[in-house]
């Protein structure tokens, strides 16, 4: 397996173009040892980095990853893992949640613990908080990598108005500023990545590390026949997202989904690695963090890379014209 490596953004830090991640999955929908599997399955095809937040089955998610990291005997230096801070993980009683210094720091700490590790690679605020001054939320940042416990920071769905103050306050008080934003991008997701952002790409050396490119599955075909049983649609708690991803309007998703199929057929290929292809070949997509319940669907996904160089732009076309009428 020849992983490709890129750099994120403007730095020099180099992440797999294919990266792994525990939403859902760690400590919730699959056992550790099938965790375990699906983490050296993924070292062991190049990829190194290993996505993660303080609210995933609310730190299970990151005890179940430390574990194996230090089962692993893997080197430090071989790997990255993030952390994400927001959420919460307690009960969340005031201070447990947001981006105000107390709760990153803490949640940083937190975070380290959990993942039996001395330092994050990459530590994002996992939204924005509206409660706090970004200034705060800057400095806080800032100061966690000036003390070598976060190495880049980042944000995960944040405009390009939001990421703007942030960097203005950075530029004004010489911070470290934000490095790398974590946004939502598939076929059916693609404004944000493709046009928000987009000025930030070259002005400021922005990277991404991109979630849900399969949309929770939708883009495998999966839910053309209804809810599989054990899928993640099927997950007690998820309620929330089999209405978000299944609701309203999803008709004309399914269609095109069907659409795609027959694409990815013509071109003898799967509609996992097709779906998973085309976000890869975006320039200005750092990594694609796949998502996975069983080792056989991470093996099957990682042969998207070798599709990106038969993707013409004949075949880019089809796709966009596929997407657009239900694309955000
Ligand atoms: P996907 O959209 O790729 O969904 C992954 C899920 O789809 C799998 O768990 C599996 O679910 C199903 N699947 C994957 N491959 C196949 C296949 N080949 N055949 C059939 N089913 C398949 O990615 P995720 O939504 O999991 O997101 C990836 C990562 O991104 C997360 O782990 C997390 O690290 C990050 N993330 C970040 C967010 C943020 O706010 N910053 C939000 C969400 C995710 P099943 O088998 O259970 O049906």
């Amino acid at each position: 397996m020849n992983m490709e490596y890129r750099r994120l953004g403007s730095s020099g830090l180099k992440v797999s173009a294919l990266s792994f991640g525990a939403w859902v999955t760690f400590g919730r929908q699959i056992g550790d040892p099938v965790a375990q599997k699906l983490m050296h399955t993924a070292y062991d095809a190049g990829i190194n980095f290993f996505d993660n937040a303080e609210t995933y089955a609310d730190g299970q998610a990151e005890i179940v990853m430390g574990q194996i990291l230090k089962q692993s005997g893997w080197r430090r230096s071989s790997y990255l893992v993030s952390s994400k801070v927001y959420f919460g993980w307690e009960e969340e009683r005031p201070n447990q949640t947001g981006l105000s210094r107390k709760h990153i720091v803490e949640a940083c700490h937190d975070a380290l613990r959990r993942l039996q590790v001395d330092y994050l690679d990459l530590y994002f605020c996992h939204r924005p908080d509206p409660e706090t001054p970004v200034e705060e939320t800057c400095r806080a940042m800032h100061d966690l990598i000036v003390q070598g416990k976060v190495l880049y920071w980042g944000t995960s769905e944040w405009n390009a108005d939001q990421l703007e103050a942030a960097y203005a306050v950075c530029d004004r008080l010489g911070l470290h500023a934000p490095q790398m934003e974590q946004p939502q991008y598939n076929l059916f997701h693609r404004s944000r990545v493709e046009q928000n952002l987009a000025p930030h790409y070259a002005r400021r050396g922005l990277g991404t590390t991109v979630w849900s490119p399969l949309a929770s599955g939708l883009l495998t075909g999966k839910y053309n026949q209804g809810v599989p049983k054990d899928s993640r649609l099927d997950q007690p708690g998820l309620e929330w997202l089999r209405d978000a991803v299944l609701g309203p309007g999803s008709d004309r998703k399914l269609a095109a989904v069907r659409q795609f199929a027959d694409l990815a057929r013509e071109l003898d290929t799967s509609l996992p690695r097709l779906a998973l292809a085309w976000c890869l070949k975006n320039p200005h997509v750092s990594t694609v963090i796949l998502g996975a319940s069983r080792p056989e669907q991470l093996t099957e996904n990682l042969g998207a890379l070798a599709l990106v160089p038969r993707l013409t732009p004949e075949v880019m076309a089809r796709l966009d014209r596929i997407s657009a009428p239900v694309a955000a």
